[in-house]
């Protein structure tokens, strides 16, 4: 697989770095390290300074690694237990040498402050790389926009061969099996079905329980392609749908319709939360809308930025974020609806095709 634009990727962290005051970040985290060097094993990691692009993994990645990493970096090979003979890649002299603090444990720390001279001094570094990722360049919206129209195009499928009398669980290992038919490579999180009360449960388990007449069924649902991610809910109704199904549905949707239309590139992530959380207080529902509305979808499915109440960031165009607001009523059912989309200049392009009136499934 070719990685287009690693070498960018790297550019752009060391010039994070200055003003991080850091000479070097060791990065740990390997959804970062393949971000940042097209590495996908699962032993590795990069050390990048302004003029330092060092790789390191250990004997059973080595060919994978020659094939994968950018040119750019100097690939070395290290012990199994990485750290261990990182002090030789250091530049002399002294310098900060930020960590990721969210992945490296405390054990490695020790480990980290043993093998290393103490003329190196670690610095804990929160979301550097992370914030690199929430703008996505050309060939990651492609491989996302490609990941969605498989997991509709599994959808879809899905919704022709019907629900009742079905499983929570042979629905959901349906869908993963259409979707790899499709192209996917894995879903990128483990498939929701959840019908009737189950429903009120954001993430629910799917159970080995058929799928009854009049009920509503909750399904969530993405694939991942080349390492990109998919996230996709939607909401069916098994048989004919009671009135208060249908009433909180409408609702659900309109909350959604509403927070899609206030985002463009520039708009507070809070202000997102807002347009569809007053929509579903306004109808009395607000209790019952428990979760922030969306999150950012890359290599990982839950990235940022992160569309809550607790935000002070505003959207930035190549944003690629889902809106999913839900009402949750313990014990009866649940609704929730979420798209798939980029953030733009002007607004949005959803990327999810799947169409959102309250759909009938036999
Ligand atoms: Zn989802
Ligand atoms: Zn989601």
């Amino acid at each position: 697989m070719t990685v287009t634009r690693s070498t960018d990727r790297a550019d752009q962290l060391a010039a994070l770095l200055p003003g991080a005051e850091l000479d070097v970040l060791l990065v740990t985290d390997l959804v970062n390290v393949r971000y940042l060097t097209g590495y996908t094993g699962s032993n590795g990691l990069a050390l990048i300074g302004t003029d330092l692009r060092a790789f390191v993994t250990d004997f059973r990645y080595l060919e994978q690694a020659a094939a994968e990493i950018d040119p750019s970096f100097d690939r070395h090979r290290g012990e199994r237990e990485l750290l261990a003979g990182l002090a030789e890649l250091f530049p002399s002299g002294e310098l900060r040498m930020g960590f990721e603090e969210a992945n490296l444990s405390f054990r490695k720390h020790r480990q980290l402050r043993d093998v290393l001279p103490d003329r190196v001094e670690l610095v804990p570094v929160d979301g550097l790389v992370e914030r690199l990722r929430q703008v996505k360049d050309s060939s990651e919206v492609a491989r996302i926009r490609e990941a969605a129209r498989v997991a509709d195009a599994a959808f879809a499928e899905l919704l022709e061969e019907g629900l009742i009398g079905r499983t929570e669980q042979d629905v959901a290992f349906a869908l993963f099996e259409k979707m790899h038919r499709h192209g996917g490579d894995r879903p990128s999180f483990d498939t929701r079905v959840a019908a009737g009360t189950h429903g009120a449960l954001p993430h629910a388990m799917p159970r080995d329980r058929e799928i009854g007449r009049r009920e509503l069924v909750v399904v969530d649902w993405g694939v991942q392609l080349d390492g990109y991610c998919s996230d996709c809910t939607r909401t069916l109704a098994a048989g004919e749908p009671g009135a208060a199904e249908t009433e909180v549905y409408a609702i659900v949707l309109e909350a959604q319709l509403t927070a899609l239309r206030a985002i463009r590139a520039g708009v507070g992530a809070r202000e997102i939360d807002s347009a569809a959380r007053d929509v579903i207080t306004a109808a009395g529902y607000g209790e019952y809308f428990g979760h922030s509305v969306g999150h950012g979808v890359g290599l990982a499915i839950h990235e940022g930025p992160t569309l809550r109440q607790r935000s002070d960031a505003a959207l930035r165009a190549a944003n690629v974020v889902t809106v999913e607001p839900g009402i949750y009523l313990a014990g009866r059912f649940g609704v929730r609806i979420e798209d798939l989309l980029i953030v733009t200049e002007q607004g949005s392009e959803i990327l999810t095709s799947i169409g959102k009136e309250l759909t009938t499934v036999g």
